[in-house]
């Protein structure tokens, strides 16, 4: 009788051919970890001779690299509290390679959490235009929001919403979309072999119908000229190549982009590549393709703050007043307060109603009775030199353990709110108060 763990062989060997057999000798190798270094906070330069563990280039990213050393507890260690980089898998990062994101475009991310596609469209947007992160399932945005601030994204939306009702509310907004779809996942087997045993032919087939309808919803909110890119982390043909030929055949206002295969494997389609672990990553397929430009519907979206009464006005005011305090050089950008939140609203923004956002921009504190309490993640997105006060510690301070564990800790300088920097890059902050910092690293994030 034939097993599913038969079936998916008959898959593999149906696209991989003569290379099967040693796709499956390395299936029992031991998976790629890898490293995108985040350059809104730490250049490549600097940031590896800081690392605790050995990598190698990634041929898959610009600032790409395979984890070669032991990277135990990675997640607990300063820099990635600091958000230097985000661990991914290797050949993950191609589809943001293919997207070619660049300063000022506006970009969404249909399909984002836990976020690490939406640091790398980040990092190459340079905190200009507009990153916006939708994730359907709403405790995973949460994740997806929390990984925003320790990237230190200031440029961005961060969405819970249905594919279908966010693309039609932003119709032709974005100059590029990317669709990082839910897949069968068959790039995760080496990490998980037992997994192979639950792969069915009916999933892979219930998973390429979703995937084709939310790359119907992301065409609309792309743009005329636009740029799609689609990926999955899975081999199977229905769910890449099959879906990629059905939407072209359901939208023939999209063409193929000829893509770069030193990226991956050949593809039959001249638009896509197809990463093994025969290339070096656990297993991802990209395609590239383009909307075409009929002189059709382009419309224009502005963000408007509705008329303020006075009280809203007077906490502005006072928002203002005390970032005055906080920043040698207050950030621009339009100040909102909403249910005494106050934000500091990207420059690009569209109407955002109806589309579930969770954060517009940067969350920059919280008004209690009039006095203004800033939030962390108004530090972790600029750079140290912003700030009037700055505790500046090196990895070998043993003040940086001491504030990731959330302790109180030595500090000069003057009182007031304190950003935190470790190496360089603001991770927090704290409240000085003769030579002492009040510890206000959240309790979520501290290396207990
Ligand atoms: N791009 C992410 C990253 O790089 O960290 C990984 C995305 S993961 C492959 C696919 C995501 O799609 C999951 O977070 C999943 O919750 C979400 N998803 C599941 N069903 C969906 C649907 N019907 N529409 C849109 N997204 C869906």
């Amino acid at each position: 009788m034939i097993n599913s763990s038969d079936e998916y062989k008959a898959e593999i060997v149906r696209i991989l051919g003569g290379d099967s057999t040693r796709f499956f000798e390395m299936m029992n190798g031991e998976p790629y970890r890898g490293i995108s270094v985040n350059r809104l906070k730490i250049s490549p330069e600097r940031l590896l001779p800081l690392l605790p563990f050995a990598v190698e280039k990634s041929p898959f990213y610009a600032d790409g690299y395979y984890i070669t050393g032991d990277a135990e507890g990675i997640g607990r260690h300063p820099l990635h509290h600091a958000g230097a980089f985000y661990v991914q898998e290797p050949s993950a990062s191609s589809a943001v390679s293919l997207l070619d994101a660049a300063p000022g475009e506006k970009i969404l991310d249909l399909c984002a959490a836990p976020g690490g596609k939406s640091a790398q469209i980040a990092s190459c947007l340079r905190g200009s235009g507009l990153i916006w992160s939708n994730e359907v399932v709403k405790n995973r945005a949460q994740i997806l929001l929390s990984n925003f601030e320790r990237m230190g994204i200031g440029n961005g939306v961060v969405s819970s919403c249905y594919p279908e009702v966010l693309c039609a509310r932003l119709e032709g907004y974005f100059d590029k979309v990317l669709v990082d779809a839910p897949c069968s996942g068959e790039g995760m087997f080496r990490k998980d072999p037992a997994a192979v045993d639950e792969w069915s032919r009916e999933h892979v087939i219930s998973c390429s119908e979703r995937q084709l309808s939310i790359l119907g919803s992301a065409a609309k909110a792309l743009k005329e000229g636009g740029i799609l890119v689609y990926s999955t982390c899975t081999f199977s043909y229905e769910e890449n190549e099959g879906v990629i030929a059905e939407f072209l055949k359901r939208h023939d206002d999209f063409e193929m982009c000829e893509v770069n295969d030193d990226l991956g494997r050949r593809t039959e389609l001249p638009c896509a590549v197809r990463i093994t672990p025969l290339e070096g990553g656990e297993g991802h397929f990209a395609a590239k393709l383009k909307k075409r430009c009929t002189g059709g519907y382009a419309p224009a979206y502005t963000y408007n703050e509705a008329s303020r009464s006075a009280k809203a006005d007077a906490a502005v005011r006072t928002v203002e007043r005390e970032l005055a305090d906080i920043f040698k050089d207050v950030p621009k950008g339009v100040i909102s307060v909403r249910n005494d939140k106050a934000f500091i609203l990207p420059d690009e923004l569209p109407d955002v109603s109806g589309c579930g956002v969770i954060r517009a921009g940067i969350l920059a504190g919280e008004l209690k009775r009039n006095r203004f309490e800033p939030a962390h993640s108004l530090f972790t997105a600029f750079a140290p030199e912003r700030f009037r006060r700055v505790l500046e510690l090196t990895l070998d301070d043993r003040r940086t353990g001491e504030y990731l564990r959330g302790f109180e800790t030595d500090c000069g300088g003057a009182a007031g709110y304190t950003a935190v920097a470790v190496e360089g890059m603001v991770t927090g902050f704290g409240k000085c108060s003769s030579g002492r910092l009040k510890n206000k690293y959240p309790k979520g994030l501290r290396n207990l």
